[in-house]
């Protein structure tokens, strides 16, 4: 199964995402952890990105497609993978289709924009793992350390007020036209994601269930 995870930042893509590996087995793609590897190890691509990604902009297109291609290219991704955060934009998306990668479907947590501030803003992260925290609803079990690598967390320096704005907008602008590209497709499964997240696994889940 290859599946495409949309929604806004904050929806809880990559808590979904790791509940769907977990399931299915799929392979975890995430541009943005990509692009974060990449800058913690001060790569040409992760200085290239910085530029963008410390705004709160898309990196462009052509350097996005170009990493996602080099990684669909690996042969782990063969037996189904799980792309979370691309594609961004509708020029992703046809690039993709370029690559003859087959898509399965394009999961689209919806989630009111009066929680999203919240979700983000709450939001701690693992630098050596990539888990991910939230101080309210999901805390670790000792405060500022990772559950399971006992590494200490810390907070995305793109999840602060200003640059949260400039994201939604860029969503708003450039990623949302992307619900309607894959509903045409019929491609498109909606999942409810504004309750807990158990309860939203419960609905990917079933989502993905009634799909396969
Ligand atoms: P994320 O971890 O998915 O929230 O991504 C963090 C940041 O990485 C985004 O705000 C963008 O600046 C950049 N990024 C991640 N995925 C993409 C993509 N598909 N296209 C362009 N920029 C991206």
């Amino acid at each position: 199964m290859n599946i495409i995870l949309l929604g806004p930042p904050g929806a809880g893509k990559g808590t979904q995402a790791a509940k769907i590996v977990e399931k299915y087995g799929v392979v975890h793609i995430s541009t943005g952890d990509i692009f974060r590897k990449n800058m913690a190890e001060d790569t040409p691509l992760g200085k290239k990105a910085k530029e963008y990604i410390e705004k709160g902009l898309l990196v462009p297109d052509e350097i996005t497609v170009n990493m996602v291609k080099d990684r669909l290219a690996q042969p782990d991704c063969s037996a189904g993978y799980m792309l979370d955060g691309f594609p961004r934009t509708i020029p992703q998306a046809e690039s993709l289709e370029e690559m003859g990668q087959k898509i399965d479907c394009a999961l689209d947590l919806e989630v009111d924009y009066s929680m999203l501030i919240d979700r983000i803003s709450g939001r701690r992260m693992c630098p050596d793992c990539g888990a991910s925290y939230h101080i309210k609803n999901s805390p670790p079990k000792k405060e500022g350390i990772c559950d399971k690598c006992g590494a200490k967390l810390y907070q995305r320096d793109d999840d602060n007020e200003e640059t949260v704005k400039s994201r939604l907008k860029e969503y708003d602008e450039k990623t949302l036209p992307l619900i309607e590209f894959y509903q045409k497709k019929n491609l498109l499964l909606k999942v409810d994601g504004n309750g807990t997240i158990e309860e939203t696994t419960a609905n990917v889940y079933k989502a993905l269930d009634s799909f396969k």
